[in-house]
């Protein structure tokens, strides 16, 4: 007779003990780069649970969050003209810019509606000729090919009307940026599944061959993370850095080669600002020429954003995992989801957000 399946409890359990035995008493630091991972692992209980000696820490994974404060201003400032329509995600109305965010413009008058993406912007467009309707597009690989979908569209129709705020970044920059900073001294990444479904595994492949870094794509689910703990543990301990999948039913090699196409025709790299990491060389998207007349910065003639003043929300720590959310002084007090000063307590993916939901007694310093 055949033993049974080990039960999914079994599985965890097993895994678990792997991830302790791997860890042990050295201490082993990894950062998670996906905004729907810190949510994942703050929401299972798995943070919790971890090995005392492994320290995860999160890092920019949220696109809201590394969205600077001089671009928010920036699209508050245009969302108060009166020609303009202003459609974003829900979760960036409610940053807070330099004065306000785009909620309090819109209690003043501004026409901001929220949208589940570029489709539905563009429909708005089409519904309102008289009006200039601005994208505010945010987002990495994930969300840049619908973006660059619609941008064809748009494109094919002459929707004259239609404009992007262009916001959008890529993700192996950010991580090469990361990997750098001595002072955040990294083992190892836990990879973002969905970024990875798009672009496969292979643009991250300098991270152990030039940075010596560990690297796993994992997906959302409790034993999907523990699967790409364990084998970043493992590569580390056994001294062979690579990089892996412990997520193959959703990352390919090559990832998916249409969303890759569609990214390669509307966009080329330039150089983008990111909250907490500054100005990083090819991490962002600006439009190909025959896209142009929709950049809303060109077509709007927006002046540059002006850089922000500080108002001591320390999120570009947080993102740069150099704080843990509770180390920052405003957490839980000045800052709440209900009275945010930052993204990160804003967003559905912002670390914390999660760590006020989820932390329960959450460290205040990531330092094992
Ligand atoms: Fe910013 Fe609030 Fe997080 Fe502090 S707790 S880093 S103010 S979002």
């Amino acid at each position: 007779m055949r033993d049974a399946e080990p039960s999914l409890r079994e599985r965890g359990a097993l895994l678990r003990a792997a991830l302790e035995n791997l860890v042990g008493e050295t201490p082993l630091r990894f950062m998670e780069v996906c905004g729907t991972h810190t949510m994942a692992l703050y929401r299972t209980g798995l943070r919790a649970l971890l090995p005392r000696k492994l320290e995860l820490v999160s890092g920019p994974g949220c696109p809201v969050c590394v969205t600077p404060q001089e671009d928010l201003d920036q699209a508050i400032a245009l969302a108060s003209r009166p020609e303009v329509t202003l459609a974003t995600f829900g979760d960036l109305v409610r940053v807070p810019g330099s004065e306000g965010s785009l909620a309090q413009a819109r209690a003043g008058g501004a026409d901001v509606r929220v949208v589940t993406g570029a489709s539905e912007a563009l429909d708005l467009a089409r519904h309102l000729p008289q009006r200039r309707v601005v994208f505010l597009a945010v987002g990495f690989e994930t969300t840049a090919p619908g973006t660059a979908a619609v941008l064809e569209e748009a494109r094919g129709e002459d929707v004259p009307n239609f404009l992007v705020l262009n916001l959008h970044k890529t993700v192996p920059p950010a991580l090469e940026a990361l990997a750098a900073a001595p002072d955040i001294a990294l083992d190892g990444f836990l990879l973002p599944g969905h970024v990875c479904s798009v672009l496969g595994v292979e643009p991250f492949r300098f991270l152990p061959r030039t940075h010596g870094l560990a690297c796993c794509a994992a997906g959302f689910e409790a034993e999907d993370l523990l699967l790409a703990l364990v084998d970043l543990a493992r590569q580390v301990r056994g001294g062979h850095r690579e990089v892996t999948s412990a997520y193959p039913r959703g990352v390919r090699p090559g990832g998916n080669p249409r969303a890759r196409a569609l990214l390669e025709r509307v966009f080329r790299p330039c150089d983008a600002s990111w909250r907490g990491l500054g100005v990083l060389p090819r991490s962002g998207l600006a439009l190909r020429d025959p896209f142009r007349r929709f950049d809303a910065r060109e077509s709007l003639e927006l002046p540059l954003p002006a850089p922000a003043p500080p108002n001591g929300c320390r999120c570009g720590d947080v993102l740069a995992g150099r704080l843990a959310p509770r180390g920052c002084p405003l957490f839980g007090g000045t800052c709440t989801p209900r009275t945010p000063q930052g993204p990160c307590m804003v967003s559905s993916e912002g670390s914390c957000a999660a760590a006020y939901r989820y932390g329960g007694k959450e460290v205040t310093t990531w330092n094992v």
